[in-house]
């Protein structure tokens, strides 16, 4: 099969952690006979040097004739400076919105050979950890009414932001979810603050319909936002399919990428109708490490994995990736954010090579 992607490098170590990510899906397609036609295209830092735009219509024209987006990183140091809605992240909130990605899954997940990264005791995460967190991404309090105008004059100004959900919303986000936890540990649990919010009772109710009408088999539990923090600390084990709202899970994902010690490993996928998706690693541009093929291109390397089993469907392919990242640290590899100072470690560029070889 002949697949269209559209490939944004980004800033900093961006475009480094891309090439190796490039490199092993060309290895994928030599050994199981897929073509990728690979597009490359600037957003963020990059585009507003070349362009003046963070986010150029020609990238939003070839992402939406692909069949799937990946994505390094943007930003850094040299565009700090520039207003808000001027600075390179702003094309992540462009490229979601316009590309209509409203699910955003994000894998936790500590691997047998990295437990000690952890900073959890082993007994709490021995035998490895899997979770997957569904986040809303274009809904809520981020992109509800929000305002500051002057209060009465004890109060001073007042600003407030609104966090506002419908039903539609939450019936596609659960709908992910459920799906996703039938292909994987059969568990779904929801997180809310139904004790307080009316968007969280309907969040619930939305939800619980929706298992009892279509998704019986799946185990379905609901939690408070402020338990679920608590839960994720004191027995993550416990947890399959996370689905929360927008807010909740931007807080919940971080907390969760840490659990896992490294967040040089994390990839994501964010998700619309259809099979579209956009793939990137969790973190960001890192321009601490920038230019010195020291990146770990794990996270990057694993979003290719996700893309090929979510958007592609090749299932056995993206088991082919993950099975080479994990040989790759069986066979004691590790990459400069793994080891201790002073360690030795492999380059980008060799993690990349070793990788692909590995496939
Ligand atoms: P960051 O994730 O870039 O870096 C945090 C720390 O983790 C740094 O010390 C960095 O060196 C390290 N790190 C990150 N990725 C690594 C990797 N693959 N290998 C080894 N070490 C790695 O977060 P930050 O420093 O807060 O942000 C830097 C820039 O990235 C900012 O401009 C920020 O706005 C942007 N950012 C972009 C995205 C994105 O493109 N999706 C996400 C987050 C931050």
């Amino acid at each position: 099969m002949n697949y269209k992607i559209a490939v944004i490098p980004g800033d900093g170590i961006g475009p480094e952690i891309m090439n190796e990510a490039l490199k092993v899906l060309d290895k994928v397609g030599e050994k199981y006979g897929h073509s990728f036609e690979c597009t490359k295209v600037l957003a963020g830092g990059a585009a507003i040097d070349a362009t003046g735009k963070s986010l150029p219509q020609e990238t939003l024209d070839v992402c939406k004739a692909s069949d799937a987006v990946m994505l390094g990183a943007v930003g850094g140091p040299k565009w700090d400076n520039l207003p808000g809605g001027e600075r390179p992240e702003r094309a992540l909130l462009g490229l979601r919105k316009e590309l209509g990605l409203y699910a955003n899954l994000r894998p936790a997940i500590v691997f047998d050979e990295l437990a000690d990264a952890s900073p959890l005791k082993p007994s709490i995460i021995d035998g490895g950890l899997d979770i997957l967190i569904v986040r809303e991404l274009t809904g809520g309090i981020y992109f509800g009414e929000r305002k500051t105008e002057p209060g009465t004059e004890e109060e001073g100004m007042v600003a407030w932001d609104v966090e506002k959900y419908s039903e539609m919303e939450v019936k596609r986000i659960a709908k992910i979810a459920f799906d996703m936890a039938a292909k994987r540990g059969g568990k779904v649990c929801s997180v809310d603050k139904a004790n307080v919010l009316d968007s969280s009772r309907l969040w619930r109710k939305t939800v619980a319909e929706m298992h009892a009408a279509d998704y019986p088999e799946i185990e379905l539990a609901n939690m408070y936002v402020d338990n679920a923090a608590m839960q994720l600390v004191r027995g993550p084990k416990q947890f399959d399919v996370i689905v929360t709202s927008n807010i909740f899970g931007d807080i919940l994902s971080d907390e969760a990428s840490q659990i896992t010690g490294s967040i040089g490993m994390l990839p994501s996928a964010s998700l619309g109708e259809g099979n579209f998706g956009m793939y990137e690693p969790i973190h960001g541009s890192a321009p601490d490490i920038a230019g010195q093929n020291i990146a770990n291109p794990i996270a990057t390397i694993l979003s290719v994995g996700m893309m090929l089993r979510y958007t592609l469907g090749l299932g056995e392919e993206a088991d082919a990736i993950e099975k080479a990242v994990n040989d790759f640290l069986k066979a004691g590899h590790r990459t400069a954010d793994l080891v201790a100072p002073g360690e030795e470690f492999k380059s980008t560029s060799e993690t990349g090579d070793l990788i692909a070889a590995l496939i």
